[in-house]
């Protein structure tokens, strides 16, 4: 277990047990041995069922886990900080759209704790980015808690805002997040057209800024939010349109991943004050949505020093939260908003599990170049470093020019840079395989569609065997999947290193199992549909014989509908508009026909021509 470091990131869920498989504590830190899942048997039992690898094994209780310590934790830091007002949360379902996800933490949002001698109701809500996901969203919180909200974010058109509208007619408590000032005016026509009265948000885009991978949305250059300016201009604009009344959140999402919490507390206080401002203006408020980016510490070493890792846990998290937004409010004589947070990788990450067959292993061709040639060769690429240093500060002044003299300088000195890279990264691995041969495990997975985030940013997850723990791997190896695709390939894993510690195989043809861990937010989604935005339409094009440019296209075929991605992720869409036509049908005959009307207006959502 140390060898992989499963007490830094997978504590209270994952540990060794005394066969030396991986245990599965599905209720955290109350460790009974009754709740301890041998992660090998539950493996067996899937493949006896004659299930086919790789699997995904899903732990729902280590999802409601998640969910009370989130709340165990604002609970807290509220009472201690004697904060006037409650956390409820959201959970954004682009981070994983599955049904039986959503389904589940919708349900767990029904429940409440005792604490301090009083009942904390969850109302645990959705927050949607797309139509599709607005659908599913509504489809779920019908059986939901009746106080959650539905927060409804990403670009919007007239169908998605009219949708929206729609919701809050069916009693979901259904709050449209205005992120563009254009988009008031959508509103508006659509608020007037369906005769429906919108609950507003605002997302602010703040000054403060995320520096990790996942910050690049955030900050004065980020693409979403409004500027505080254009914040207070909305609110004027709703003013004189006489909406003000409508506006009753304020929200902002820096990214994923927020390293630490001062970074965190310094854009809760940002947030803050704007959100002051706004209740000064005359706005009704009421709730500061603080975003996602409540992150996860994928290499357990808790430094808060790379998109690998953050330097907190719930409680430091929650108290940064309360006690920044306290300070402000204070501050300014205004009575302490509802938080919520839409902290989708930290409630989803833990409870599912990537499992893998090796099937074959194969010894890696020992490198046909020495250490010191590779050494000398890198010397000559690199040569004098400040004269590197020169050059490349020239290339990148002249990056954007349309000399051609200078570009083709721009394209020696990248070719140049690449070649340095591939050579230290061999050397790199030649030094950390320290004359021992290396080896390819062949295993039954597909990189590319499960763990999308290693292949597209190189996002590293825990990946060890799942057994065979109290026996000393004696191996370094990769893991190659079997697409065949040279993308296809696990070389880097957490620690900067290019290989795993791993057993010899027993057997060929199966019966080594190994897992990739903290993979249950973003990557189902995006191997599959991300965002449930749809996928390309295909459409040929062909010149016409005889007659220069011209040409006729054709469609060869459709993108999939909103049906087709929402059935991707278990969800059946005739089933989603019955149910909420039924609920529009049980509240009144005006609900009825709004509802009627609004769903049948789109029905390219479901394929149709
Ligand atoms: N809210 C919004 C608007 C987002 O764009 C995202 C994802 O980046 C999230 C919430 C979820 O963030 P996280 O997974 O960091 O909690």
């Amino acid at each position: 277990g140390y060898l992989y470091n499963i007490e830094g990131w997978g504590d209270p869920y994952f540990a060794v047990n005394s066969s030396g498989n991986i245990s599965v504590k599905t209720n955290g830190v109350e460790t009974t041995s009754e709740q301890e899942i041998d992660l090998l048997a539950a493996v067996k039992a899937a493949t006896a069922k004659n299930l086919q690898f790789p699997l995904i094994l899903r732990f729902p209780d280590v999802l409601k886990h998640r969910l009370d310590s989130l709340y165990t934790a604002f609970i807290n830091a509220i009472q201690y900080t004697g904060y006037n007002s409650h956390y409820q949360g959201v959970f954004p379902v682009k981070v994983n759209q599955n049904k039986d996800v959503v389904d589940n933490l919708v349900n767990f949002g029904k429940g409440h704790v005792v604490k301090f001698g009083e009942d904390h109701y969850y109302n645990f809500g959705l927050e949607a980015g797309s139509k599709p996901e607005l659908l599913l969203a509504m489809h779920s919180l019908i059986n939901g808690s009746p106080e959650a909200y539905l927060v409804c974010n990403g670009y919007k058109d007239m169908d998605y805002i009219s949708l929206a509208l729609v919701a809050r007619t069916i009693k979901l408590n259904t709050i449209i997040v205005l992120e563009l000032e254009d988009e008031v005016d959508t509103v508006v026509a659509a608020s007037k057209k369906l005769n429906i009265r919108p609950v507003l948000g605002i997302r602010a885009r703040l000054l403060t800024t995320n520096p990790g991978h996942f910050g690049s949305t955030s900050g004065k250059h980020g693409k979403f939010g409004l500027l505080e300016a254009q914040i207070y201009a909305v609110a004027k604009k709703l003013e004189q349109l006489g909406m003000l009344d409508c506006l009753k959140l304020l929200h902002f999402h820096i990214g994923s991943q927020i390293p630490t919490t001062s970074i965190l507390s310094s854009a809760v206080r940002e947030a803050s004050g704007y959100y002051c401002n706004l209740v000064k203006m005359g706005a009704p408020m009421g709730t500061l949505d603080i975003g996602g980016g409540l992150g996860i510490d994928y290499d357990g070493t808790r430094s808060g020093s790379s998109d690998m890792s953050v330097a907190y846990g719930f409680e430091e998290y929650a108290s940064a939260v309360v006690q920044a937004a306290k300070l402000v409010c204070n501050q300014n004589g205004v009575q302490h908003p509802v938080l919520c947070s839409e902290s989708g990788r930290a409630l989803a990450s833990h409870h599912s599990i990537l499992i893998y067959d090796a099937l074959s292993v194969v010894e890696d061709p020992s490198d046909s170049v020495s250490s010191d040639e590779l050494i000398s060769r890198l010397d000559e690429l690199v040569g004098n470093p400040t004269k590197l240093h020169a050059n490349l500060k020239s290339a990148v002044r002249s990056r954007d020019s349309n000399n051609n003299t200078s570009r083709a300088h721009a394209d020696q000195l990248k070719k140049h840079g690449v070649e340095i890279f591939k050579l230290s990264r061999r050397l790199a691995k030649q030094l950390e395989a320290a004359g021992e041969t290396t080896y390819s495990y062949h295993a039954n997975l597909s990189v590319f569609s499960l763990t999308p985030d290693f292949w597209g940013i190189k996002q590293l997850f825990p990946i060890l065997p799942i057994h065979r723990l109290n026996e000393q791997p004696t191996q370094k190896g990769t893991l190659i999947d079997l697409t065949c695709d040279s993308d296809g390939k696990i070389d880097q894993f957490i620690g900067e290193a290019l290989t795993l510690p791993l057993h010899a195989l027993e057997q060929s043809g199966g019966g080594y199992y190994i897992g990739t861990f903290l993979a249950g937010a973003y990557q189902e989604p995006l191997g599959c549909k991300h965002n449930l935005f749809g996928g390309p339409t295909l459409v040929r094009v062909d010149s016409t014989a005889g007659s220069s440019g011209g040409f006729t296209v054709e469609l060869l075929a459709t993108g999939p509908s909103a049906a087709d991605q929402l059935k991707a992720m278990h969800h059946d869409p005739d089933e989603i508009m019955n149910d909420i036509a039924k609920q529009g049908a049980e509240a009144d005959d005006w609900t009825e026909n709004i509802v009627k009307k609004v769903l049948g207006d789109m029905p390219y959502l479901f394929g149709a021509a």
